[in-house]
């Protein structure tokens, strides 16, 4: 057993004390990318795993820009801080990934869930690749969690991939989505209506009520359609409004069912399990990759064989052997 460093220890004291400074600190070293951070966030995440606290509740949640996450959020975790629990929330920004820029970053979001004392509202890294940013977030989760945050909430955006990503780090999904036609729905993505345990069609209000009912019918066949996700649970599908605050205790209740489903039927133990097994191995992949990139003579291998790949010279499949065996050759 090694001894700690003393910049884990003192994070990891102030996390055990609930302080929302020394979370911060920590999710920072955890998305961090130079060599000792890594090595430090590795002992903060593992002493806070390790920590005997009542699981949180992870739960994911995703829509398209505009959609009203951030208005859901808030209206959402204030009456959750009400109710007495602590609520953090952390985003998976797959844009800024790409462009350096971002979707979910805009600080006037989220604004009394900010200032609230219950409350920790972490902005997506703007930097780093998804699967960095992602990697990252799993950890940041894991210290929410020892820090005292019984729910915590993942928001993400976009691009199917990071919706695959934070549904493999949550307990449940859940997708927002508002009032539309039927056109409209052809062409929401079937493969994010499959992550998805809850769908809450917000805006359900005003002017928008009688769509937002419409749309919560068709939505609802064609859930029919869908093989289940769970055993344990059938995918429900509620209208709401952040706006107006309507039905959010229902959606509130909807998610403590489902929790109880997975208690019930020892799911959620096998469920993280699973999510422990297949991050295990995303990290085995990331670091042979990042290993063969770092290697002279595959690195070299690797660029002469892409343009061969490129002109169609030589087949995908040939040039990896190639570039895999020349990685492997002086490894032993
Ligand atoms: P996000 O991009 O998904 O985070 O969406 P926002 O929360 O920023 O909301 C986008 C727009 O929809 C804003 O103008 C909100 O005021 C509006 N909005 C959000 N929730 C509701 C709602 O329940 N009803 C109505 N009518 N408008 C809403």
């Amino acid at each position: 057993h090694q001894q700690q460093a003393p910049v884990v220890r003192a994070l990891f004291e102030g996390i055990c004390r609930g302080d929302r400074a020394a979370l911060a600190r920590g999710i920072t070293l955890a998305e961090s990318t130079r060599d000792d951070h890594r090595r430090q966030a590795r002992e903060l995440v593992a002493a806070c795993a390790a920590v005997q606290r009542p699981r949180a509740l992870r739960i994911g949640l995703t829509g398209t820009p505009g959609v009203g996450k951030s208005t859901f959020i808030e209206a959402l975790g204030m009456r959750l801080l009400r109710r007495g629990h602590r609520l953090s929330v952390l985003a998976v920004d797959p844009s800024s990934a790409r462009s350096g820029g971002s979707i979910l970053g805009d600080k006037t979001r989220m604004q009394d869930l900010s200032a609230a004392d219950g409350a920790y509202v972490r902005p997506s890294p703007s930097r780093g690749t998804l699967g960095g940013v992602a990697r990252g977030t799993l950890d940041a989760i894991i210290l929410a969690e020892a820090t005292g945050y019984d729910v915590c909430l993942v928001e993400t955006v976009g691009v199917g991939q990071s919706e695959t990503m934070v549904a493999d780090m949550v307990d449940m999904f859940v997708l927002l989505m508002q009032p539309a036609s039927g056109d409209e729905l052809q062409g929401v993505k079937r493969g994010i209506m499959e992550l998805a345990d809850l769908i809450v069609i917000n805006k359900a209000d005003g002017p928008l009520e009688l769509a937002a009912a419409l749309t919560r019918t068709e939505i609802a066949n064609a859930l029919h359609l869908m093989l289940p996700r769970r055993p344990a649970w059938t995918p429900k599908v509620l209208r709401a409004s952040a706006a107006t605050g309507h039905n959010l205790d229902r959606v509130w209740a909807t998610v403590l069912r489902y929790f109880d489903a997975l208690r019930a039927t020892g799911d959620w133990d096998a469920l993280r399990a699973e999510q422990r097994r297949k991050w295990m191995w995303r990290e085995v992949t990331h670091q042979l990759r990042a290993a063969l990139d770092r290697d002279p003579a595959a690195r070299a291998c690797a660029q002469s064989l892409e343009a061969d790949v490129l002109a169609g010279a030589v087949p995908p499949g040939a040039a990896a052997d190639h570039i895999v065996a020349r990685f492997l050759a002086n490894k032993n």
